[in-house]
C-alpha cells in the first residue's frame, strides 16, 4: 500500500528537497503528536502562529459555532458579518486611536500587498523603502521588499522603485524623503535571525516619516499577539505606526491577516477607482471568529504576564560553550551557533528527541525559539535540557 508520506512526496508540491516529513496525527497545547503516538514539543509554534497553543478549546468552540452558522457568504467588504465586525472592534479597542480601520485579508503576504498599495494610493508616490534581510511574504509585491537577493533573483523584474536600507542604522534614515511613499519594516526582524532595533532608531524613524509624509508600515506578523510580552511590539517603543500588519498568531491557528490604519488613509482604497483591494476569502468569518476567541483568550488567560520571566528562564538555562549569543525579546529568541551544519544537525537531534526547533530564512546559523505563550517553566526547563544535550552530542563527535 502507498503510504501517506509517499503520496505527500508524489502529489503535494514540494518547497525543498529536505522536508521534515513528520506525519501529524493531532496537536494539543504545545505538543504535536505523530501517527505513531510520539509527542513533540513545538518550540516554534508552527512558525510563530500557535501563541495560544494548538487547538485551544476556546478557538475550537468559536470555529465550530461559526461554521455551523455560516462560512463564506460573499467577497470581503460587502455584507455585514458579525465575526468580522466584532473582531475588528476588539482589535481596535487595544490599539491607539489612529489605528481604527481594519482590512482583513487571508495571510501575511496579502497584508503586505494591501499595505504597499494603500501607501502608494494615499501618498501618490511610488518610492518604497525596505530593509536588508527583511521578510514580508513571498508573493510578488512582498518579494519585492524582501531584503535578500538569493530568494528574489529568479523572479525579476519585481516592483520598481524599491530601495533597501540597513535595519537599525540611523544614518540610513536620510534616504527617506518627500518622494517616499512608505518605509516598511518588521518591529523586530524575524527571519534575519531576531534583530531587536534600538529605541532611538525607531523614534528617529518615526520623526523622519513625519517630516517627509512617508507612511510608516510596521510588520507585526511575527511579533504581534503577545509574542514579545506586549500585545503589539510597537508598544515597547512608544511610537505608533501608520499601518500595522498582522497575521500568523492572530487566528489562533486559522488563516487570516490584516492591515490596519487610520480611516483617513484606508478610505483612499474605496473610490476612484473603487475596490482598491479585492479579496474573496479575506476576513473569512470562521477565521475572524477564531481570531476574536484568540484575542479574548490571550487577555482573559493573562498569557502575556510571564512572557518576560520565561524569556529570562531561557536565557539563564541556555548556557553552553557552543552558544555565542541568545538574542531577542520575550518568546521570540535566536540561539546563535557557528555554522549551518551545526544548526541543522542539532535541530535534527532535537526533533529525534521530541523537540521541534528550526532556523531562519536569512540566518541559518541560529536556532529559532518561539514557543506557545502557554509553555510552562517546567516545559522550558525540559526543552533547554534537550537542546543542551543535542549540542553536547554534536560537539562530542
Ligand atoms: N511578515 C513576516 C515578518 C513574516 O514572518 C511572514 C511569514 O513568515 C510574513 C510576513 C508572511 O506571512 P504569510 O506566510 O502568512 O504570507
Amino acid at each position: 500500500m502507498v503510504s501517506l508520506r509517499q503520496l505527500f512526496l508524489l502529489n503535494n508540491a514540494q518547497t525543498s528537497s529536505t522536508p521534515r516529513l513528520l506525519e501529524i496525527d493531532r496537536a494539543e497545547g504545545i505538543y504535536l503528536v505523530d501517527l505513531n503516538g510520539k509527542r513533540y514539543m513545538d518550540l516554534v509554534s508552527g512558525f510563530a502562529v500557535s501563541n495560544v497553543g494548538h487547538c485551544h478549546p476556546n478557538v475550537i468552540q468559536a470555529v465550530k459555532n461559526q461554521a455551523e452558522r455560516y462560512m463564506h457568504v460573499s467577497v470581503y467588504g460587502e455584507y455585514v458579518q458579525a465575526p468580522q465586525v466584532l473582531f475588528a472592534e476588539k482589535l481596535v479597542s487595544f490599539l491607539p486611536p489612529s489605528l481604527n480601520s481594519v482590512y482583513f485579508v487571508n495571510s501575511g503576504a496579502e497584508a503586505t500587498e494591501g499595505a504597499l498599495k494603500l501607501a502608494k494610493r494615499y501618498t501618490g508616490r511610488s518610492r518604497i523603502l525596505s530593509c536588508k534581510n527583511a521578510y514580508h511574504g513571498s508573493t510578488h509585491g512582498a518579494l519585492s521588499v524582501m531584503g535578500n537577493e538569493y530568494y528574489k533573483q529568479a523572479y525579476r523584474p519585481l516592483l520598481p522603485d524599491v530601495h533597501f536600507i540597513e535595519y537599525n542604522n540611523a544614518a540610513h534614515l536620510e534616504t527617506i524623503d518627500h518622494t517616499t511613499a512608505c518605509v516598511i519594516l518588521e518591529a523586530i526582524q524575524g527571519e534575519a535571525g531576531i534583530r531587536v532595533p534600538d529605541l532611538d532608531y525607531i523614534k528617529a524613524l518615526r520623526r523622519k516619516c513625519d517630516e517627509t509624509g512617508a507612511l510608516l508600515i510596521f510588520d507585526e506578523i511575527q511579533t504581534g499577539f503577545g509574542r514579545t510580552g506586549k500585545l503589539f511590539a510597537f508598544e515597547h517603543y512608544g511610537i505608533v505606526p501608520d499601518i500595522l500588519l498582522l497575521a500568523k498568531g492572530i487566528g489562533g491557528g486559522m488563516p487570516i491577516g490584516a492591515f490596519i490604519s487610520d480611516r483617513k488613509f484606508m478610505d483612499s482604497l474605496k473610490d476612484n477607482p473603487i475596490l482598491g483591494h479585492i479579496t474573496t476569502f479575506g476576513g473569512h468569518p470562521v477565521s475572524c471568529a477564531a481570531g476574536l476567541a484568540t484575542l479574548q483568550t490571550i487577555i482573559g488567560e493573562n498569557m502575556m504576564a510571564d512572557v518576560h520571566t520565561k524569556e529570562l528562564l531561557f536565557r539563564n538555562l541556555l548556557v553552553h560553550t557552543a552558544i555565542k549569543e541568545v538574542r531577542g525579546k520575550g518568546l521570540m529568541l535566536a540561539i546563535q551557533l557557528s555554522s549551518f551544519q551545526e544548526v541543522e544537525t542539532v535541530s535534527k537531534l532535537c526533533v529525534d528527541k521530541g523537540l521541534i526547533v528550526d532556523w531562519f530564512l536569512h540566518c541559518d546559523t541560529a536556532i529559532r525559539i518561539a514557543p506557545p505563550l502557554i509553555t510552562t517553566e517546567e516545559e522550558i526547563k525540559k526543552a533547554c535540557e534537550v537542546l543542551l544535550q543535542a549540542l553536547d552530542e554534536y560537539h562530542s563527535k
